[in-house]
């Protein structure tokens, strides 16, 4: 934009800003931060500091974040306290996050996100009584868990995932799929990631709960019914979970399938041959303007009445954490 004289606005810097944290550049993300006013006279709004706040938090810069947040000249909201809070769990901050959760329940959020994400950090800290509790709380609220729910479409039709869904009609196929798949995984490493669940349950049947996410079940279902070799388009409506994500990386490898998955943040692929995940690495993925032609508008629909916000949120404006 500089190069054409184009002078940026307060988007332009959202979309940089959030550029910045997705690539841990604390220093640059500052640097336009402060542009922004200095050269500009653009006043930070709501959404700036929450990127600042994204940026911190994702480099495990905890105290500075909250410092951040003290400082704001507004007050903060639900998006920027939920930030750092998605933070305090990703850095096993259990302190913090359980200070700043407690804070966002008693202010009275009707936020499902609050809940659930202190809920995980209290069950990550082996504090399984105190996230019932939290479940409760939202319970007595009548706060509704927007369920996952994932997307995919074949020859033209889009198929439709709960998590343990059995409404489909080729499920027998689909769970045996994926039970083969969980086998061969295994081979290569794969643990079921369980911490995150609360409930007083055995550990085996805790992987049978977080064994059937419904990514897990679109992508035993791709599997299936698209070519060998093509790529497997997913969109999930809320974001997709430590564990699917372990998984996704090791079925690619094994199946030498290109998986994309559409989450609620952002678009991750996954491609063996590259031996990493690519986040928004456009000479390896799609951009996401043409991954929206590429499957009919349908699947966007459908995701955003499960989820408003995944349909309004350009890719590169993506807000952290909500
Ligand atoms: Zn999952």
């Amino acid at each position: 934009m500089k190069g054409e004289g184009i002078s940026p606005d307060s988007i332009s810097y959202t979309a940089v800003l959030c550029a910045c944290s997705h690539m841990g550049w604390i220093e640059k993300g500052f640097h336009y931060f402060h542009s922004m006013y200095d050269e500009h006279r653009i006043r930070p709004e709501l959404d700036h500091y929450a990127c600042m706040v994204d940026l911190l938090g994702r480099a495990g810069l905890l105290k500075e974040a909250e410092s951040f947040i003290d400082s704001m000249p507004m007050e903060p909201d639900i998006v920027i306290w939920g930030t750092l809070l998605g933070a305090c769990r990703v850095h096993a901050n259990a302190e913090m996050g359980l200070r700043v959760g407690n804070m966002l329940i008693e202010s009275d959020q009707n936020h499902d996100g609050c809940y659930i994400l202190l809920s995980n950090i209290y069950a990550e800290s082996r504090k399984g009584e105190d996230a019932e509790e939290v479940r409760n709380t939202m319970r007595k609220r009548k706060i509704d868990q927007v369920p996952g729910c994932s997307l995919i479409e074949v020859d033209g039709v889009v198929h439709e995932f709960l998590a343990g869904d059995r409404s489909h009609e080729k499920t027998e196929e689909i769970y045996l799929m994926w039970e083969e798949i969980t086998k061969k995984i295994k081979n290569y490493g794969y643990n079921v990631e369980t911490r995150a669940i609360t409930f007083d349950i055995e550990e085996e049947e805790k992987e049978n709960v977080i064994g059937y996410h419904s990514e897990k079940l679109a992508l035993a279902f791709g599997l299936i019914c698209t070519k060998p070799g093509s790529v497997i388009r997913i969109v999930k409506n809320i974001r997709i979970c430590n564990d699917c994500h372990s998984a996704m990386k090791l079925v690619s490898k094994l199946f030498n399938r290109k998986i994309s998955v559409r989450d609620r943040k952002r678009t991750k692929v996954w491609k063996w041959k590259i031996l990493k995940i690519d986040k928004l690495n456009t000479s390896e993925c799609d951009q996401p303007q043409r991954w929206q032609d590429l499957i009919s508008t349908n699947i966007f629909q459908r995701a955003a009445y499960m989820n408003p916000f995944l349909y309004c949120a350009p890719l590169e404006a993506t807000k952290s954490a909500s």
